[in-house]
């Protein structure tokens, strides 16, 4: 059975972080809504224009849109054993969407990983974020910084602060969660799917956390 996982909490949660190494150590595509919409930004496509205007502002794209794009990058190969979904669902029309997606493969989600991080660390872990242009990969000035300032561990890239890392942006972001995805928390608790991990320990310690409710789950479920 494929694994189909959620990494469910607000900006600056560390979800991109952490679906990178589950990712790796899975063997299962990281599938981001964010980095799909900002590669269609850098493309400069249709989608990617229409994208900009919600994501300057830290307004969420559509649902259409973004169900769309999602439904394609779901139907491609590289996601038959399942994926790490990062980013998305972020609105219950979004999760609903998903459910039909994943029946219409013959699938389901296996757990939503919620990553739990109080309000006030998230400013802090936002605005002092590095991205990596070449790999998408996620430093912090202080949390997690490079080896070498301005460049990435991985592949030397060069790295670059969000455009909608600024301050208002990031205040608006983590107020749009707070609408409009946070029903999501109860929303698959009721469904018994939802972990919750503590998402204020060290990085290594938060995948660990993760891979040990993942294989909690896989035990219940396989
Ligand atoms: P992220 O990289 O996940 O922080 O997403 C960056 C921006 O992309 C968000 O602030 C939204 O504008 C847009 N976005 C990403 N995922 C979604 C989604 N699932 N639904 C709507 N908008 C999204």
């Amino acid at each position: 059975m494929p694994l189909d996982l959620i990494l469910l909490g607000p900006p600056g949660a560390g979800k991109g972080t952490q679906a990178k190494i589950l990712s790796q150590r899975l063997g299962i595509p990281h599938v981001a809504s964010g980095d799909l919409f900002r590669d269609h930004l850098h493309r400069q496509t249709p989608l990617g224009q229409l994208a900009r205007q919600y994501m300057d502002r830290g307004e969420l794209v559509p649902d259409d849109v973004t169900i769309g794009m999602i439904r394609e990058r779901l139907e491609q190969a590289d996601c038959r054993n399942g994926v790490i979904l990062d980013g998305f669902p972020r609105t219950p029309a979004q999760a609903q969407a998903l459910d039909e997606l994943l029946a219409g493969m013959g699938r389901s989600l296996a757990a939503v990983l919620y990553i739990r991080v109080r309000n006030e660390l998230l400013l802090r872990r936002l605005a002092g974020r590095w991205t990596c242009r070449v790999c998408g990969a996620v430093y912090h000035i202080e949390f997690n910084p490079p080896r070498v300032p301005g460049r990435c561990d991985l592949d030397g890239g060069p790295l670059y602060q969000r455009e909608d890392d600024t301050e208002e942006v990031q205040r608006r972001r983590i107020q749009v969660y707070q609408e409009q995805t946070a029903p999501l928390v109860s929303f698959y608790r009721e469904r018994g799917l939802l972990v919750e991990i503590d998402g204020e320990c060290s990085i290594p310690e938060v995948t660990e956390e993760l891979i040990r409710a993942i294989e909690v789950r896989k035990a219940v479920d396989p």
